[in-house]
């Protein structure tokens, strides 16, 4: 903690979840403040299918804070589940492209196995009969698959709770149920985050609230740059296939979606990319195209039922350059880590270390 105060981080999705536990595991001194609950709807990580893939082909910067992410995550859930009590549900099912026509097949075996391959994820092509045979679910005029091992997933809220459960066993404090309404500055500092009840003295501020982050940067002043981030609803529905069902093993995608089997035997099959503001209705297209996506990847599944249906808001980066991860603006004490979109459960744990190491260099 410096002498002005901690750092404080607003948000306590994944993203602000990560960065307060690597803060706080350097025992640098941490208040994460968040709204609602954490792991909630509707914010993101409280929605997530939570797949988390190597970002092949990808801009080399998100594609090296994934695989720093990746390569982190299966030590990090065990500590965690250890010392928290809270289980992340790590696992690594691993990956089937589906090809049902030949121009798929050619683009899956031509183009993206070379881009994993150079990504180190050691794809392998599967003939029908194999895909059939790995996952009886899919449909039988698969002409191939291609198959990545190195896919991993978790359950996105008990992730990100146990993220907030592990900063706080190294000293941060939470507080959830406190959302974040104002700043105090002097000069180009942040001295202190308000809220209704409390004024909290910062040495450093982290905006990590996902898609809501544009309204509190605009909050610190008309000389700190607009953040150009964006809600996008994502409807997603979770599958209970009775025991008699096929068992599905790997993430499945193909026609624009996924299917991602988890350990308790459902499976998450999303999701829609709804461009409609902060509206969390659950609509007719939305679950045509749900129903969809079951009869294009696991028809063997669509007489299953369905469990539950939920949406909640992807931060989508708007923004000419990469989303930020870091100092923005003129504030000497900002950090804006927000705008991973449709990948941000599989960066956070790379994100997290990302912003510790500025916060900590300082
Ligand atoms: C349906 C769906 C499926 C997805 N699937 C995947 C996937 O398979 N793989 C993948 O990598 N990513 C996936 N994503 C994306 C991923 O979930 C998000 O990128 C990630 O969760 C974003 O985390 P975040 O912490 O930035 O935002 P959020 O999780 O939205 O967290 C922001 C938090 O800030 C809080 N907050 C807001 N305003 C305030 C305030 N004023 N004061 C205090 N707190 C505040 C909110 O309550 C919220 O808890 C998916 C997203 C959706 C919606």
């Amino acid at each position: 903690m410096s002498a002005s105060g901690p750092v404080v981080v607003i948000g306590g999705g994944v993203i602000g979840a990560a960065i307060a536990q690597s803060l706080a595991a350097r025992g640098t001194g941490v208040v994460l403040l968040e709204r609602g609950h954490v792991g909630a709807l509707p914010s993101a990580s409280g929605a997530s299918a939570a797949l988390l893939e190597p970002l092949a082909g990808a801009e080399p910067t998100l594609a090296a804070m994934a695989q720093r992410s990746l390569d982190r995550l299966p030590g990090l859930c065990d500590s965690l589940r250890a010392s928290t009590g809270i289980d992340p549900r790590w696992s690594r099912p691993g990956t089937l492209f589906i090809a049902r026509r030949d121009r798929e097949a050619a683009w899956l075996r031509d183009v993206r196995a070379p881009l994993f391959a150079a990504a180190g994820a050691s794809p392998s092509w599967l003939n029908a009969d194999q895909a059939l045979e790995c996952e009886p679910a899919i449909s039988p005029n698969v002409i191939g698959a291609l198959r990545i091992a190195a896919t991993q997933s978790v359950d996105a809220p008990s992730f990100t709770r146990a993220l907030v459960a592990g900063a706080v066993l190294h000293g941060a404090v939470v507080m959830t149920g406190t959302p974040v309404n104002g700043f105090r500055r002097i000069g180009r500092r942040v001295v202190a985050v308000q809220t209704d009840t409390d004024e909290i003295a910062c040495g450093q501020v982290v905006l990590a609230a996902g898609a809501w982050t544009a309204t509190l940067a605009r909050q610190l002043g008309a000389d700190v740059p607009s953040v150009a981030v964006a809600p996008q609803r994502g409807q997603i529905m979770a599958l209970a296939p009775r025991g008699t069902a096929p068992r599905v093993r790997h993430v499945l995608h193909g026609a624009g979606g996924y299917a991602v089997p988890k350990l308790d035997g459902t499976i998450i099959v999303g999701a829609t990319h709804d461009d409609v503001g902060f509206d969390d209705s659950i609509t007719p297209d939305g679950l045509r195209f749900l129903g969809n996506l079951v009869h294009e990847l696991i028809p063997g599944l669509a007489a299953e039922t369905i469990q539950r249906t939920w949406c909640g808001f992807r931060p989508v980066w708007r923004g000419q350059d990469l989303p930020p991860w870091g100092s923005v603006g003129p504030l000497e004490n900002l950090l804006v880590a927000t705008g991973y979109g449709a990948i941000g459960l599989t960066v956070a744990a790379g994100i997290g270390e990302a912003v510790a190491d500025q916060v900590t260099r300082r």
